[in-house]
């Protein structure tokens, strides 16, 4: 069972970082966990694979396409198997098409400590957005393997299919499959050229009615850790390549229309006016300070029609969306009852009338303390600052975290951009995120049963 073990594995150690995990780790009848050796991963070999997976998908534009079921996405996902065999993992698919290299853990049975991203993208999107946090994991991997190091529990390292949603309108099918949560009629969603999930699953070599078996059971997943690009410019602005997620905010969409009354822009004296245009500015500028006032709120007004659209018109309504985010509900709720209460006020005050329906409204989803925890105590091994701060993007982390503990460790991305070609982090910030992975999937995956 454990003839497999390097020595230096089972000599028990008490590290008063981890504060009483370890000791009730001991307590519980399983090896304490061992730290880990100063081991450094292969930043040429992270680098080079992220350039030769760049590769797969790549427009004129330089942008990489690789949508979901795609031969590209296919092409993508076997350069990964490869990849992941010769970090010492074993290789297989799931009934969703999900990837996974598993890394044996010196107890086999025990819940898997789960990391990884995706491979697919957006139409002509950037090299980082999923391949760093699926090369990273394999690397971290590859360099336990390298060294003879087993850690107690598997980890298995995995690509998600269709994280971004770009093909179907809706995303995180990979992820939803894994924790139980897809639905029969979601494989139904159509592509722009009529095909369907399940469709595009068959012609992949999937079967659709079999998408269940993906599912894995409660308790068989001691924690989900994924590596990301920022995809803002929060660790920019502060100086430091890597950062511990604190929570994925949720959206909720909101579609809104103001009706006014239209009128001659000549013959219709202010005080007589209903102009849905100026009320939807008002309204956005309460929207925009409500926001400001939270530390971590974010609102953003991204279409706005108006009609009838004349130089010489008064406008006599507005359609407009409203995207509203934070990673605590309770203060999302707060802000949606104070923007809410301003289209009341405006709506009195200057005799127009709005009217709001949801688009979506996601729950945001908390980073676990479990996690977060290794996250911070392996950034700081690594001498690293690592500030927190939400994920306004959403992740496949968000789909599991009814399934099991989860994080995100962030990396640095250049001047925050991202979904485009010119999406960059430095390969120096890629391996200081892979270090902290490396050292969280350490810590995780020797933690005891009773840290579950
Ligand atoms: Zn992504």
């Amino acid at each position: 069972m454990t003839s497999d073990t390097p020595e230096r594995n089972t000599r028990p150690t008490v590290d008063h970082r981890d504060g009483g995990a370890q000791r009730r780790a001991s307590a519980g009848g399983l090896p304490a966990q061992s730290p880990l050796p100063p081991l450094r991963i292969r930043g040429d070999r992270l680098w080079q694979r992220l350039l030769t997976l760049g590769e797969i998908g790549r427009g004129a534009d330089g942008g990489i396409t690789r949508l979901s079921f795609t031969p590209e996405e296919r092409a993508a996902k076997d350069t990964v198997a490869a990849w992941m065999r010769e970090a010492g993992m074993t290789v297989r698919e799931d009934a969703v098409g999900n990837l996974i290299g598993r890394y044996e853990g010196r107890r086999p049975e025990a819940a898997v400590v789960l990391a990884g991203s995706h491979v697919d993208s957006v139409p002509s999107g950037g090299r980082f957005d999923g391949p760093l946090g699926v090369i990273g994991a394999v690397e971290a991997v590859q360099t336990l393997h390298e060294a003879g190091l087993r850690p107690l529990r598997p980890i298995e390292v995995i690509a998600f299919t269709d994280e971004e949603g770009a093909r179907f309108r809706f995303g995180m099918i990979g992820s939803r499959g894994l924790a139980g949560t897809l639905t029969r009629e979601e494989l139904e969603a159509r592509d722009a050229d009529g095909v369907s999930v399940a469709e595009a699953m068959r012609k992949a070599g999937l079967d659709p009615e079999a998408y269940g078996m993906a599912a894995r059971k409660p308790g068989s997943v001691h924690a989900y850790v994924e590596l990301h690009i920022e995809q803002g410019k929060v660790l920019e602005d502060a100086g430091q390549p890597v950062g511990v997620v604190t929570g994925i905010a949720g959206p909720l969409w909101l579609s809104i229309s103001i009706s006014g009354e239209p009128g001659h822009a000549g013959a219709t004296p202010m005080r007589l006016r209903h102009d849905a245009l100026a009320a939807a500015a008002e309204w956005m500028l309460e929207v925009e300070r409500a926001a400001a006032r939270r530390p971590h709120t974010v609102a953003t007004v991204g279409q706005l029609h108006l009609s009838p659209g004349g130089v010489n018109i008064i406008p006599g309504r507005v359609d407009l969306t409203l995207d509203l985010r934070d990673i605590d509900e309770a203060v999302r709720d707060e802000v949606e009852r104070e923007i809410r209460a301003a289209a009341d006020r405006i709506a009195k005050a200057r005799g127009v009338r709005f009217e709001m329906t949801d688009l979506q409204r996601i729950p945001p989803v908390p980073c676990a303390p479990l996690v977060m925890g290794a996250i911070r105590q392996a950034a700081a091994a690594e001498g690293l600052k690592a500030p927190e701060l939400p994920s306004g993007a959403g992740h496949d982390g968000m789909q599991l975290a009814g399934l099991c503990p989860i994080g995100m460790i962030f990396v640095r991305s250049q001047r925050g951009i991202s979904h485009q070609p010119e999406e960059y982090s430095t390969p120096e910030d890629c391996v200081a995120g892979v270090q902290v992975l490396l050292r969280t999937l350490w810590s995780l995956a020797n933690q005891g049963e009773d840290a579950e």
